[in-house]
């Protein structure tokens, strides 16, 4: 293993997220090589690491002043061997091929766990929505597409959101795929509920994530009620976590967006919640205005040249990182255990560094990595596929019924998983591990392709 990882670094050295990514999974897996050599021999870390293609496309578009602009668009197939790829577009000036590898490597696994047969990859763009007007986004979101189009399709690769893509930007990519396609398949998920989407597509990885969350406190003979809770983040995962802690009787107490965090110590209530939901879905605001109209709320501002987060240094019991990748490193993962957090669940994608997730196994925190915790998102995208197959739409309670049960099995398979190679309770293991087996089996039996 520690051959195949100095081949990654010394082929693309610039890639850290995605050694950090493989890194992380290989350390669970090793136990599996150890018992199955014939991984081994048909190059199986080799080849789930290296994406299935990866295509890299220019995208021109023109600002509301007619001045031209040009980003950088991508899209990472990672692994079709259980399904069709699927997974998010990100759009923010962060995204690179470092990132969008990492993520669509923790998409295979995370797709996997679901129990659908979709197989993983993801995509994006440098381009940032922030601060941008609607007809700018709908044209960049149409110079996107003009070139995505020739690469994705239903039976092929269905992209969905993630950071900088909500309904807004997958409606204008959805009628630009129709215009070009001349069809109307369910080649993106996420849809508005009018025109192919599914109940509870919106709220899917916030609510699952909770599920889990619960799924793990009732190991303990525990839930969330009373529970204080800090979650990072305001857009989608965040708002949608807040909800379903609200709906088991917790308390949260904390939100941000990258320019600073607020702390409410009289709790995050609906009615802050629709007013959060309203600012950052409608008026495309910035968190700090929630002090003015909650005057008791604290506001701090970003500050990259600290050492630690202080939204993570409150006194709670749970932690829900929702908004990026490394948000909690090994410092911040001190404070939350110094302050009684005795739950971590990730909504973000590789929230927590590999510092801070060590920090939480020895202190035997009931610690969930988001490739299990979050699949809601990605699982309810399978089951609007499958209704649109139908032409059909289930009413919101079938569609929550079945992502609570995917939500539990998969908290299940984790525990099982982690319990057969020696580690008990280790969710972060038994994700990895349960994924990665069926995955690689599905490799196996397709022969070398
Ligand atoms: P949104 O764009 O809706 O929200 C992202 C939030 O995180 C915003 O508040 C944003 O603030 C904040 N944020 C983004 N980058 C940074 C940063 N570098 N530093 C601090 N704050 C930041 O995205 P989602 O809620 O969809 O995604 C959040 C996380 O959940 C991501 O890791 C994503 O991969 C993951 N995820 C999302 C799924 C989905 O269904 N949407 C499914 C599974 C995982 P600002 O507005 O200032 O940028």
């Amino acid at each position: 293993m520690s051959d195949i990882l100095k081949t990654i670094e010394a082929r693309d050295p610039a890639e850290k997220e995605y050694q950090q990514a493989v890194t992380e999974v290989f350390k669970s897996v090793k136990p599996v090589l150890d018992q199955n050599p014939e991984y081994r021999y048909s190059a199986i870390l080799e080849r789930i690491t290296e994406p299935e293609r990866v295509i890299m496309f220019r995208v021109p578009w023109m600002d509301d002043q007619g001045k031209a602009h040009v980003n950088r668009g991508f899209r990472v197939e990672m692994n079709s061997a259980i399904g069709p790829f699927m997974g998010g577009l990100r759009f923010h000036a962060s995204v690179n091929l470092s990132i969008l590898k990492f993520l669509a490597f923790e998409q295979v696994f995370n797709n996997a766990l679901t129990t659908l047969s979709m197989g993983g990859g993801k995509g994006g763009s440098d381009f940032d929505p922030k601060g941008k007007s609607d007809e700018e986004v709908m044209r960049f979101c149409q110079g996107f597409m003009a070139e995505l189009f020739r690469h994705i399709g239903p039976n092929t690769d269905v992209p969905s959101g993630d950071i900088g893509v909500g309904a807004r930007e997958i409606g204008y990519l959805f009628g630009m795929y129709k215009k070009l396609r001349n069809e109307f398949t369910s080649v993106l998920t996420g849809k508005g509920l009018g025109w192919g989407g599914s109940l509870v597509r919106p709220e899917a990885t916030g609510f699952g994530v909770v599920y889990f969350a619960n799924e793990m406190l009732a190991t303990r003979n525990d839930s969330l009620a009373g529970k204080t809770c800090l979650v990072s983040g305001s857009g989608t995962v965040a708002q949608h976590t807040v909800e379903k802690i609200i709906d088991m009787g917790g308390t949260v107490v904390t939100l941000s967006d990258s320019s600073g965090y607020i702390f409410d110590e009289e709790g995050i209530d609906r009615d802050k919640l629709d007013y959060v939901k309203r600012l950052k879905n409608l008026r495309r605001g910035r968190i700090m205005e929630y002090t003015d109209k909650y005057s008791a709320a604290i506001y701090t501002e970003a500050d990259s040249t600290r050492d630690h987060n202080p939204l993570w240094d409150h006194a709670a019991d749970c932690a829900f990182p929702s908004a990026t990748q490394n948000e909690i490193n090994d410092k911040d993962a001190g404070n939350l255990i110094r302050n009684g957090v005795t739950l971590v669940c990730e909504g973000a994608n590789m929230p927590c560094t590999p510092g801070a997730i060590d920090l939480f196994q020895d202190k035997k925190i009931l610690y969930a990595p988001g490739k299990a915790a979050n699949a809601g998102g990605v699982a309810v995208s399978g089951l609007e596929m499958a209704q649109n197959s139908m032409r059909l739409n289930w009413p919101r309670e079938e569609v929550d019924k079945r992502l609570k049960i995917i939500m539990r099995s998969i908290h299940q398979t984790c525990l099982d998983a982690a319990a057969e190679y020696g580690r008990p309770g280790n969710y972060f293991m038994g994700a990895n591990i349960a994924g990665f087996v069926k995955v690689v089996n599905a490799m196996l039996d397709q022969g070398l392709v």
